[in-house]
């Protein structure tokens, strides 16, 4: 996940570790840090069908909460992720994580929200891993922890990866050969930088972090294994084709990630980890990282403003391991 190696990027990164928005970036990073130490006590909340009082701990399909249209939206007019800034503790874990019933019956602009709110269609499990709303967060590992996609295929994209890497489930891999088609017809060359990682390769990740530095920065730079998004076939890492920029937040200027954020959901794909919204999501700003959702729900979370899938389906937000 986070521009770290959660994402398994290790060696790229270490280009950069000592750039002056690389270390501005540290120093975010270990304040968010403790800021999520903080709001890691914030009570337990499950997913609450909307309208429907009484949470069912993660069991059954979802709909999304019109109430989380009350967090504002993400990065437009945030500041650059390089820049000298603290995490704003506007974007604590309440405004998404506890939202009672009695809220959501006055979302900000509820009459102004599109038909998919109140009729969202089919509707999907939020645990099961073969779903394509399956949260997996910091609080939301994998079950099983070993889960590997039973449809894993290699996307005819263009690949700047390899092995089980260049893999994603069969539902993704289409969804991102039009994504990157379409791309490409706009003149913006997009490729996959990292799909499918398997719990093995994740645990031999994060166990390397564990051992250079101790757990407490590896939890910083690295998901835990069963707790990465990548695990499940449904989220990958795009880059540009030129390395620049690959895995740090000045990727956002590239134009991969600038058509990406304006375009992926057409193709069924969120920005995950959206700008300082690392309080509810656990993970710092990742303009390269994808995840797929499905095209109703990515057109709905765009309109309605809402940068999270936490958010969108109610969840209790989930910056750090409990
Ligand atoms: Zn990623």
């Amino acid at each position: 996940m986070c521009y770290d190696d959660a994402d398994g990027t290790a060696g790229r990164q270490e280009a950069g570790r000592d750039s002056p928005s690389r270390r501005a970036f540290s120093r975010l990073l270990l304040a968010g840090t403790g800021l999520a130490a903080l709001s890691a006590c914030t009570p337990a909340q499950s997913f609450t069908p909307s309208g429907t009082p009484g949470p069912t701990p993660g069991s059954g399909s979802a709909t999304p909460t019109a109430a989380a249209a009350a967090t504002s939206p993400p990065t437009s007019a945030a500041p650059a992720p390089g820049a000298d800034s603290t995490p704003s503790v506007t974007q604590a874990p309440s405004t998404a994580s506890a939202i009672p019933p009695s809220a959501r019956a006055h979302p900000p602009s509820a009459a102004a929200l599109p038909p998919s709110a109140t009729a969202p269609g089919p509707q999907h499990s939020l645990s099961d891993p073969t779903s394509p709303w399956v949260i997996v967060n910091k609080h939301r590992p994998l079950s099983p922890a070993t889960f590997v996609p039973p449809d894993l295929v290699r996307p005819a994209v263009r690949l700047a990866t390899s092995g089980e890497a260049a893999l994603l489930n069969s539902t993704t891999a289409a969804a991102a050969e039009k994504m990157f088609a379409a791309a490409a017809a706009d003149g913006v060359i997009i490729t996959l930088a990292s799909g499918y990682r398997s719990f093995t390769t994740q645990r031999a990740t994060y166990g390397s972090y564990v051992n250079s530095r101790g757990q407490a920065e590896a939890d910083t730079a690295s998901a835990r294994p069963g707790y990465s998004e990548h695990q499940t076939g449904w989220a990958f890492d795009i880059g540009d084709g030129s390395g620049a920029d690959a895995f740090t937040p000045q990727f956002k200027d590239r134009p991969a990630a600038i058509w990406a954020k304006a375009n992926a959901h057409r193709f069924g794909f969120v920005v995950r980890y959206p700008w300082m919204l690392h309080e509810i999501t656990g993970y710092f700003y990742e303009p390269w990282h994808l995840r797929f959702v499905g095209k109703e729900a990515a057109a709905d979370m765009r309109a309605r403003g809402i940068g999270t899938l936490e958010q969108y389906f109610g969840l209790e937000a989930a910056p750090a391991y409990l």
